[in-house]
């Protein structure tokens, strides 16, 4: 079957590799669309959290955001019939084919049918914008900075205007994503590559005050959806944050660190902030997100920004990871 297998670092390549065996109790996935996600780009750059990939002869096949339609089963699974349209969680979906293993048959989400593929394959990074967004409670009236317009922070931003009346303020370096930000419904966007932040969100604020001489942010809640690369050096969006935030305001993590930070906790501890890390969802969330798509109360078709087959996976992970031009690219097998 075709794959985009990772040799190394930044070296993804098209190949033919062996479609899985299905055992008794297991069936066969024929993917129809998965998307690259910030995580795969993280191994792609950097060759982190690589043993979370399946293994081939030659490297590692990604891909965990992905739908497609049951092709095979052997013998029976519980509430599954060849020819159903689903999408569920495992990692090795950048392929033409997937198993579904036994402990997965049991989180087989069905598609509604005016879902397509390519919508329902961004169901699982929706539901790691909504878990961000339920793990700060977002209130009515309340301002709301989103730190980062990929596709984790745009679905911040479309989990908080689909239950919520709050002021959002949208952060990015790409006019592209902002545009499509303020598209969404954002009330106000920042490109920090040409304004300073700090100054347009709390407006009148000295940026280079010392805060340990009195907390002055003015932020109910700050999502960092952007951490740090690597290669990153300058004020980070976490430093930011912890400027910005209210006294005993929120901050919500929901982004990978490629390296450490040093920060002030001072800060912390002078404002009461509430630091909150956020990975990934819970199972309920993953239904909420495909709720959220399939009653037309979020759409995410906005957010595809490319479409590539797997013969050109390697041209669809150096798009991806282009944060100027790509949001979300999709791989259709
Ligand atoms: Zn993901």
């Amino acid at each position: 079957m075709k794959a985009a297998v990772l040799h190394g670092v930044r070296d993804v390549r098209f190949e033919q590799i062996n479609k899985p065996d299905i055992g008794d109790g297991e069936a066969l996935l024929r993917v129809r669309a998965c998307g690259i996600c910030g995580s795969d780009l993280h191994t792609y750059r950097e060759g982190l959290f690589l043993d979370l990939g399946t293994p081939t002869e030659t490297g590692r096949v990604l891909g965990h955001e992905f739908a497609g339609e049951i092709e095979e089963i052997n013998g029976e699974v519980e509430g599954l019939s060849v020819g159903h349209r689903v999408t569920t969680v495992a990692i090795g979906a950048n392929a033409e084919y997937l198993k579904i293993t036994k402990s997965m048959a049991s989180f087989i989400v069905p598609l509604p049918d005016h879902v397509s593929y390519v919508e329902a394959a961004t169901t699982e990074p929706l539901a790691t914008s909504l878990h961000a967004v339920n793990l700060a409670d977002v209130q009515d009236g309340e301002t709301i900075v989103v730190m980062g317009a990929g596709i984790i922070g745009l679905g911040v931003l479309q989990c908080i205007k689909a239950r919520s009346s709050a002021r959002t303020i949208v952060v990015d370096l790409s006019d592209k994503r902002l545009a499509l930000a303020e598209d969404l419904g954002a009330d106000e966007i920042v490109n920090a590559r040409n304004e300073d932040v700090l100054e347009r969100v709390l407006p009148g604020t000295d940026s280079n005050e010392n805060f340990l001489r009195g907390p002055t942010g003015t932020v109910d809640t700050v999502f960092d959806c952007v951490g740090a690369t690597a290669n990153f050096s300058g004020t980070t969006v976490l430093e930011q944050a912890l400027t910005m935030v209210r006294q005993d305001g929120k901050i919500v993590v929901v982004a990978v660190f490629e390296r450490s930070l040093e920060i002030d906790p001072n800060i912390i501890v002078r404002k009461g902030v509430h630091l909150i890390g956020s990975w990934a969802w819970l199972p309920d969330e993953f239904l909420a997100a495909l709720d959220l798509i399939s009653s037309a109360k979020i759409d995410r078709k906005p957010l595809i920004s490319h479409v590539f087959s797997l013969e050109d996976a390697a041209e669809a992970y150096s798009t991806q990871d282009s944060a100027d031009t790509a949001v979300k690219v999709m791989l259709v097998p």
